[in-house]
């Protein structure tokens, strides 16, 4: 049985006279990979932006298994387990890898800075692959392992709908398959993933459908592989 977990119904996002999001619809259904594509500039990370409630919308109405979360405060959307990150890295240089981490884990549990944050966080950089690397200076780290902090970081509040803001991208061929296991292992442990992504590879085997966006309007809808064949689509990225 499928069951739908996020709805957006109109949806728009106006920045003064630029309409960013423009009526959008879709429904994204539970465990599933549904991937949010488009041209730069599209209203992709916008889009993210009105879900996760760091920006509000101009209008229309986004709800999480049937319940307006439309009006709510960000802290709030991300306590009935939403969780983003963000297309540029934002971990805290200084610090370490763990307390990086244990910085996500006190956020997302709202608990003081303690043994079982530290402990949580150490489990959550196992899972993501950084086992024994918490230690570390964030600036010593590898660029595909300060992805995988930034996933940790995020997976401390046990997200049940991640969004992803083109996690994948600056990532070398060897480290993108490492990526797109660890994005298919997130689904398998049953989250459901809004994945907005350029690597054309990654949309291909990672996505059960896809949404695709043009100044700011859905485009087009459906599996990869019919939505990259999509004439409009092939029209869009090429800018035309
Ligand atoms: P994408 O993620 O698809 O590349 P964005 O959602 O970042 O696109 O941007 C969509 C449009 O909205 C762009 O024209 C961008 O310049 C504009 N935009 C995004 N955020 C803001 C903002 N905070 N203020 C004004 N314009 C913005
Ligand atoms: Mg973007």
């Amino acid at each position: 049985m499928t069951s739908t977990v996020l709805s957006l119904r109109g949806v728009t996002k106006r920045f003064g006279g630029l309409v960013a999001v423009n009526a959008m619809d879709f429904d994204v259904t539970e465990h599933q990979v549904m991937g949010l594509i488009g041209p730069n500039g599209s209203g992709k990370s916008t889009t993210l932006n009105l879900i996760s409630g760091a920006l509000k919308v101009s209008g229309g109405e986004i709800s999480l298994r049937g319940s307006p979360i439309t009006a709510l405060p960000a802290e709030q959307i991300n306590r009935r387990g939403i969780a983003r990150t963000f297309q540029l890295v934002r971990l805290l240089p200084s610090m370490s890898v763990l307390e990086n981490v244990v910085a996500g884990a006190v956020f997302g549990h709202r608990r003081r800075w303690g043994h079982e944050a530290r402990s949580r966080a150490e489990t959550l950089l196992t899972r993501v692959g950084m086992e024994g690397k918490g230690h570390l200076r964030v600036g010593q780290l590898t660029y595909i392992d300060t992805k995988r902090v930034e996933l940790a970081r995020v997976l401390a509040g046990d997200p049940k709908l991640l969004l992803l803001d083109e996690w994948l991208a600056g990532l070398n061929p060897s480290e993108l398959q490492i990526g797109i296991s660890l994005i298919k292992s997130l689904r398998d442990e049953g989250r459901t993933i809004i994945l907005v992504e350029h690597v054309m590879d990654a949309i291909r085997s990672l996505c059960d459908t896809c949404v695709v966006m043009a100044s700011g309007t859905k485009i087009a809808q459906g599996t990869p592989q019919q939505v990259l064949s999509d004439p409009d689509v092939i029209r869009a990225y090429l800018g035309d």
